[in-house]
């Protein structure tokens, strides 16, 4: 990545780069819809701001931020790309304030972007479907990280006890659940507690049945996993990480794997975060995890998926407001 590339530091560059990702086929009204070049007009003059179409069809203009997390942004739209791809490209993420000293804007604006871009990341999960299917694999385990923010309330028992499986943890931490197909896609939640029920919602709207399910022995997978094509186990508290059966390896190294990515980067880069954000985070290391290095993405490949997908989360990135900001 070359930091002095004109989309980095040129906001008509940007705009133009926005347009090139979106709209392949030329300008699309987000409002209504048109995409027929003869009834979209560019609008020019000296009180237009570039970049700006009208639509013949609704009458509204537009321009290619509009429903995107761009959107009503006055950071100037090149300092939106870099940052983009900064975050698309760090192994580990990029503190707020790192990003606050390469793009020359404030700490606070440097938070916020860098969570509207992680709003971005949120892969749309009714669209691209669930993990595994027939012949496949997925990798089920939980983690526990950090520290709760309300242990007084939690401590009255509305948080599930450390778990069967021998891991420590449990009460005080909040918890992680994590997916992962093998030779695929991950997926990380943030669960108020850890109980089989709450498991079992995230399974079963994340794993296609058909599913071969690997999990430690915890009694939190032991039901749902009756629901599997089958559920193989390894014993976690007896010193068992990996068994063989035939030519099946019976591990959850891959979704421990992501757990510790994500660790590091929490610990080394963000150091913390408020609990209310850590889906963002999740959210952050799995779009990074399911375009890695490894299934032959590039970095500027990464960072045009992201571009791509900051379209049509409005309903989301409206909620981070700067009150946000803590
Ligand atoms: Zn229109």
């Amino acid at each position: 990545m070359d930091i002095t590339a004109a989309i980095y530091t040129d906001a008509d560059k940007a705009r133009e780069h926005l347009e090139a990702i979106h709209w392949p086929n030329g300008p699309l009204c987000p409002h209504c819809g048109n995409a027929d070049e003869t009834r979209i007009v560019k609008l020019q003059g000296k009180s237009t701001r570039p970049g700006v179409y009208k639509c013949n069809e609704c009458r509204q203009p537009f321009s290619v931020t509009v429903g995107t997390v761009f959107e009503r942004s006055h950071i100037p739209l090149n300092k939106w790309v870099l940052a983009s791809h900064l975050l698309a490209a760090s192994k580990k993420g990029m503190s707020a304030h790192q990003l606050h000293r390469m793009l020359g804007v404030t700490y606070k604006t440097a938070w916020f972007m860098a969570h509207r871009i992680r709003e971005a990341m949120k892969e749309d999960v009714s669209s691209s479907g669930p993990l595994g299917g027939e012949g496949k694999t997925v990798e089920a385990d939980e983690t526990y990280i950090g520290k709760r923010e309300t242990p007084r309330k939690l401590a009255r028992g509305r948080i599930a006890k450390p778990t069967k499986s021998g891991k420590s943890g449990g009460a005080q931490k909040r918890i992680v659940v994590g997916l992962v197909e093998r030779g695929g896609k991950a997926r990380m939640f943030h669960l108020n507690d850890a109980t089989a029920s709450t498991v079992r919602d995230v399974l079963v709207r994340n794993v296609s049945r058909d599913t071969v399910l690997y999990t430690d022995s915890s009694r939190l997978y032991t039901r749902t996993g009756e629901e599997y094509a089958s559920h193989k186990t390894t014993n976690h508290a007896h010193g068992e990480y990996v068994r063989y059966e035939g030519e099946e390896v019976i591990h959850s190294n891959t979704i421990e794997n992501v757990f510790s990515v994500f660790k590091r980067g929490m610990i080394g880069v963000y150091q913390h975060c408020g609990e209310a954000h850590l889906h963002r985070y999740l959210a952050e290391f799995d779009f990074r995890y399911n375009r890695r290095t490894a299934l032959k993405i590039s970095d500027a490949e990464r960072a045009e998926d992201l571009l791509r997908m900051a379209r049509d989360k409005r309903l989301t990135y409206r909620r981070i407001g700067e009150a946000d900001y803590a």
